[in-house]
C-alpha cells in the first residue's frame, strides 16, 4: 500500500514521521493508501528551501509568472477525467461534482493570468514640486495555505494561484483524508514550468500546522476548515505576527416567501441541501418557509424530490445525485445528531438512516434526511451538520425569518426566494451574511469576485480569490521621490503638506 509523503523541491518524497493515517475509499470503506503525518522538521526544511527558491521567483517578471499558470490550465485540461477519477475515490463525490471542483479551482488560475495587471502600482506625476509618487506591491516571501477535505482541488487552488502569481513560494497543507489531488497538482505545476521549491507540500496533520503557526519564516497563512479550528489558527497566527484569514464553518438559510415559485424553490433547496451530501460549506441546511401555507406545500413539494434522490458510489454507471460522506466517523456523528433531532421533537419526515447501498454495504452512505418544525435551541439547527440533512424552521413573517438568519452565528451563505423585488432588496441590505443569493440558492461568487463569509464563518478582513487575494499576498510600498535634486528648499520640521 502506498505512503504518501510530501512534495519537495519539485519531487516527492518520503516522510520520516512513523505517524500515518488511513485514506479510505468512501465508497467501499476500503483503506486505499496512508498518508504520512508529517514532522515539525519537515514543515522547517520546506520552508527553507522555499526561502531560496523564492527570491528568484519574485525577480521573474509577472507575465513569465503568468505564462506558468497558463500553461497549468492546459495540464488541468489534459488531466481532467484523471484529476476528477482520483480526487471522488478519495473524497466521495460524483465525478461531475468532482469535475466542477477542480474547474471552480481552474476559473481562479484564469482569474491568475490577470497578474501583471493585478499586480500594477499606482502612479502620481508631480505630487508636489519635482515630486512624483508611487506605490508597487511586493509579494510576502514564503506563504502558507491549511484546506479541508470538501474541496481537494478548489480550495488548494483558490489559495496557491493567487499566491505564486505574485511571486511568493507556497506551502500546502492539505487534509489528510484526501491529499492525492493536491499532490497531483503539485507535480502540474512542476511541468508547467513552475521552478523547483515555490509549491512545497507538507502532509500531516496538527503537528505540521503548529509548525507552520511558529515558524517565522512563513510571512501569511490562508486557512479554510472548521471554525474551533480557523479560531485557533487566527489567534495563534496573529500572536506569531503573521497576516492570517480564516474560512470556518456554515449554516446556510434559505427563506422561501409566500410569493415564491415554489417548485423552483424545492429544486432548489434539493439541489443545494443534498448536492455532495450536504459537503459543502455553502450547502443550505435550514430552510425558512414564511406561512404555514408556504411551509405545508413546500415540504409537501420537498418529500418525492428527496425519496427519489439517488445515492450512490461515484463509479456507478446510472447517474447519481450524491455520493457517500467522507468517513465512518462523519457517518456515525450525522446519524446521531439525526437521532438527537427525533429525540427533541423536531418531525423526521424523510429518514435516510436505514439506507443501504446494494454491494457497497460497507461503504460511509447517508440517506437524505428531511426535518420539518425544527426550533432554533435543538442541536440539529445549532450545529453544522456537513452532511445530506435538511431542516425546515416555520415562521410567521419576513421580520421572523430574517431575524432567525441575523441571529445564528454563522454567516457564509444565504437565499431568498420571492417574486418582490422590494422584499430582495431589503434582505440584501439587512443580512448579516457574508455571500447572498436571490433565487439563487448557492451564491459561490465567480473568480473576479471574493468569496468569504462574515461572523465564525470568516476570521480576518480580506476574502478568498479575486482582487482580495492579490491584496492577501502582497504588501504595498509606496515611494515618494524627487528629481531633479537641485531643488533647496532648507531644512523644514513641521509634517510636509500640501499647503
Ligand atoms: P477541519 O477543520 O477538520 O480541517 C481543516 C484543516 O485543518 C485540515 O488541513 C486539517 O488537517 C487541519 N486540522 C484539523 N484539526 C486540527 C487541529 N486540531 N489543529 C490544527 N490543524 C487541524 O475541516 P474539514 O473537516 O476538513 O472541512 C470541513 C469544514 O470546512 C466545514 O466546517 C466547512 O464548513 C468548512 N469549509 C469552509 C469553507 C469556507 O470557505 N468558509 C469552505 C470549505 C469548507
Amino acid at each position: 500500500m502506498k505512503v504518501i509523503g510530501h512534495f519537495i523541491n519539485g519531487r516527492e518524497v518520503a516522510s520520516n514521521s512513523q505517524r500515518t493515517t488511513n485514506i479510505f475509499n468512501p465508497a467501499t470503506g476500503e483503506v486505499q493508501n496512508k498518508v504520512a503525518l508529517g514532522l515539525a522538521s519537515e514543515l522547517d526544511d520546506a520552508v527553507e528551501k522555499a526561502r531560496k527558491a523564492q527570491v528568484e521567483w519574485a525577480a521573474t517578471n509577472p507575465q513569465r509568472r503568468a505564462r506558468v499558470i497558463i500553461k497549468f490550465i492546459d495540464l488541468l485540461h489534459r488531466d481532467m477525467d484523471e484529476l476528477a477519477r482520483v480526487l471522488s475515490s478519495e473524497h466521495g463525490k460524483t465525478l461531475p461534482d468532482a469535475k466542477g471542483d477542480i474547474i471552480r479551482g481552474l476559473e481562479v488560475a484564469e482569474f491568475c493570468i490577470g497578474a501583471p495587471h493585478l499586480l500594477k502600482g499606482e502612479f502620481t506625476d508631480s505630487a508636489g514640486p519635482g515630486i512624483d509618487m508611487y506605490s508597487m506591491r511586493q509579494p510576502l516571501g514564503v506563504v502558507a495555505g491549511i484546506t479541508p477535505f470538501n474541496f481537494p482541488a478548489m480550495i488548494p487552488m483558490w489559495k496557491f494561484c493567487p499566491a505564486i502569481v505574485a511571486g511568493n513560494a507556497f506551502i500546502l497543507k492539505p487534509s489528510e483524508r484526501d491529499p492525492s489531488v493536491p499532490m497531483m497538482l503539485a507535480n502540474l505545476m512542476l511541468e508547467a514550468g513552475l521552478p523547483e521549491g515555490i509549491l512545497q507540500v507538507v502532509n500531516g496533520d496538527k503537528e505540521v500546522v503548529d509548525a507552520i503557526l511558529v515558524n517565522p519564516d512563513i510571512s501569511a497563512i490562508g486557512f479554510v476548515g472548521s471554525t474551533p479550528i480557523a479560531e485557533y489558527i487566527y489567534s495563534k497566527g496573529c500572536a506569531n505576527g503573521k497576516r492570517v484569514q480564516c474560512f470556518g464553518g456554515a449554516k446556510n438559510h434559505m427563506i422561501v416567501m409566500p410569493d415564491a415559485d415554489l417548485d423552483q424553490a424545492a429544486d432548489a433547496l434539493v439541489g443545494a441541501g443534498y448536492g455532495a451530501a450536504g459537503e459543502r460549506c455553502m450547502a443550505i441546511s435550514v430552510a425558512l418557509p414564511v406561512g404555514k401555507e408556504t411551509g405545508d406545500k413546500l415540504v409537501e413539494k420537498l418529500i418525492p424530490k428527496i425519496e427519489s434522490l439517488k445515492i450512490g458510489p461515484y463509479t456507478s454507471d446510472h447517474e447519481v445525485d450524491f455520493g457517500p460522506v467522507v468517513t465512518k466517523e462523519a457517518q456515525q456523528r450525522i446519524f446521531a445528531l439525526v437521532d438527537s433531532g427525533v429525540k427533541d421533537g423536531a418531525k423526521l419526515v424523510v429518514d435516510g438512516r436505514d439506507f443501504r447501498m446494494q454491494g457497497y454495504e460497507e461503504g460511509f452512505f447517508v440517506g437524505a434526511c428531511l426535518f420539518d418544525n425544527v426550533k432554533t435551541d435543538m442541536e440539529i439547527y445549532k450545529q453544522e451538520i456537513f452532511g445530506p440533512v435538511l431542516s425546515t424552521v416555520r415562521t410567521d413573517s419576513y421580520e421572523e425569518a430574517l431575524s432567525i438568519a441575523i441571529n445564528n452565528e454563522y454567516g457564509n451563505g444565504t437565499a431568498i426566494f420571492t417574486r418582490d423585488g422590494d422584499t430582495a432588496r431589503d434582505f440584501a441590505n439587512r443580512i448579516n451574511i457574508g455571500m447572498v443569493g436571490i433565487n439563487v440558492p448557492i451564491p459561490v461568487p465567480l473568480a473576479y469576485h471574493t468569496f468569504g463569509g462574515w461572523k465564525k464563518s470568516a476570521f480576518g478582513d480580506l476574502n478568498q480569490h479575486g482582487p482580495d487575494a492579490f491584496r492577501f499576498y502582497t504588501r504595498t510600498k509606496t515611494i515618494t521621490s524627487r528629481w531633479p535634486t537641485g531643488i533647496k528648499e532648507g531644512a523644514k520640521f513641521s509634517i510636509p503638506t500640501m499647503e
